[in-house]
C-alpha cells in the first residue's frame, strides 16, 4: 500500500484507482497524462507486462471517455535490452493507443538514451501522422538542436528542465542557464511551431513566459504540472488554457517518491502539511 505521504504524488497502485483520480481532475477541467510506474528493466517480463498493461489502459481511457492520455519511460520498455527491444514494445503500444485515439507521451530519461529516444519518436510520429508527443531537456547542450530537427514532425513536444544531472561537458548544472536555455526553446518553439507545444513547469515565471510567447504568435500549447505539484495553481489556469496533471500509479512508486523529494525538499515538508491538515 502506498503511504499517505506518497500518495500526494502517486494517484494509487492500480488503473482503477488512477482513472479514478482522472475523473476527479476532469471535473475541475484538467486532463490526465497516466504514467504507470516502471523504469530500468533488465529483463523482458516486466517490459512486457508494463506494454500490456498499457495497451489495457489507452482500451479503459477511451471507453470511458475520460480526458486522459499515457506517458511511457523507453527503459521501461526495454531500451535497456537494446534499441529493438523498445522499439517493438512502443509500435504495439502505439499501434493500440492509435486505435484507440488515445495519445501517447514519451518520457526522456538520462542523456545515454536520448538519440534512442528521439529517432524512435521521430519514425513512430512520422508514420503515425502525429499521435505522439515527446520530451525533450532545457538542460542538455544539445537540445537546441534536437528542437530545430523536431519543428516539422508531426505530435507534440513537452519541454522540462530536465530531473537527470548530465555531465558537465554535455549538460548545464546552473539552474540560472537552465532558465534561460528554457526560455530561449520556448522561445524558438513559439515561434517556429504549429502547436502542440507542452510547457512541462511548475515555475511561474516559465509559465507566465509561454503566455506571453502565445499571446504574440498565437501559437497553441498546454501547461503540464505533475500530480501533487501546484495543483490550485493547475485548478486555476485550467480555466483559462490547456492543462494536463501527470498522473503516475503503481506499486514501483518508492524510486519515483524519492526523486520529487531530492529535487525539492519543500516536497517532503509539503506532502507532510497535506497529510497533517487532512
Ligand atoms: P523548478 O526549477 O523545480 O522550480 C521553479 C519554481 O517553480 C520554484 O521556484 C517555485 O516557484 C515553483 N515550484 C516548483 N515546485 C514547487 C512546489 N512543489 N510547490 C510550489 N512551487 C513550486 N524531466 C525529465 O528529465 N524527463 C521527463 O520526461 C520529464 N517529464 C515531466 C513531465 C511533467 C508533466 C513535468 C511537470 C515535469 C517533468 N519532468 C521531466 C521534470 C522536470 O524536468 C523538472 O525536474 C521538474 O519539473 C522541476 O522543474 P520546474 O520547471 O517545475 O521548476
Amino acid at each position: 500500500m502506498i503511504p499517505p505521504i506518497a500518495n500526494q504524488f502517486v494517484a494509487g497502485e492500480s488503473p482503477a484507482v488512477a482513472l479514478e483520480h482522472v475523473r476527479h481532475l476532469n471535473d475541475r477541467n484538467v486532463d490526465a497524462i497516466c504514467n504507470l510506474l516502471g523504469e530500468h528493466y533488465d529483463e523482458r517480463g516486466p517490459v512486457a507486462d508494463d506494454t500490456a498493461e498499457y495497451r489495457q489502459l489507452v482500451a479503459d481511457i477511451s471507453e470511458s471517455g475520460l480526458g486522459a492520455c499515457i506517458s511511457v519511460k523507453p527503459s521501461q520498455l526495454g531500451l535497456d535490452l537494446g534499441e529493438d527491444v523498445f522499439r517493438t514494445e512502443l509500435e504495439t503500444i502505439v499501434d493500440t493507443a492509435d486505435e484507440h485515439d488515445v495519445f501517447v507521451w514519451i518520457d526522456m530519461e538520462d542523456h545515454t538514451t536520448t538519440d534512442a529516444t528521439l529517432d524512435a519518436f521521430e519514425d513512430f510520429a512520422r508514420e503515425y501522422g502525429g499521435g505522439l508527443g515527446l520530451c525533450v531537456q532545457a538542460n542538455l547542450k544539445r537540445t537546441r538542436g534536437d528542437v530545430e530537427r523536431l519543428a516539422d514532425v508531426p505530435g507534440k513536444v513537452r519541454f522540462v528542465k530536465g530531473a537527470y544531472d548530465p555531465p558537465a561537458d554535455i549538460g548545464y548544472s546552473d539552474g540560472a542557464r537552465v532558465d534561460r536555455e528554457y526560455r530561449s526553446l520556448l522561445e524558438y518553439a513559439f515561434e517556429h511551431y504549429d502547436g502542440g507545444i507542452g510547457v512541462g513547469s511548475h515555475d511561474p515565471a516559465m509559465i507566465d513566459h509561454a503566455k506571453a510567447l502565445h499571446e504574440r504568435y498565437g501559437t497553441d500549447f498546454e501547461i503540464q504540472m505533475l500530480m501533487g505539484v501546484r495543483e490550485d495553481a493547475q485548478y486555476e489556469l485550467a480555466e483559462e488554457y490547456d492543462v494536463y496533471q501527470y498522473v503516475p500509479y503503481g506499486d514501483r512508486w518508492k524510486s519515483y517518491f524519492y526523486r520529487r523529494v531530492m529535487e525539492r525538499r519543500e516536497n517532503l515538508w509539503f506532502a507532510l502539511r497535506a497529510v497533517l491538515g487532512r
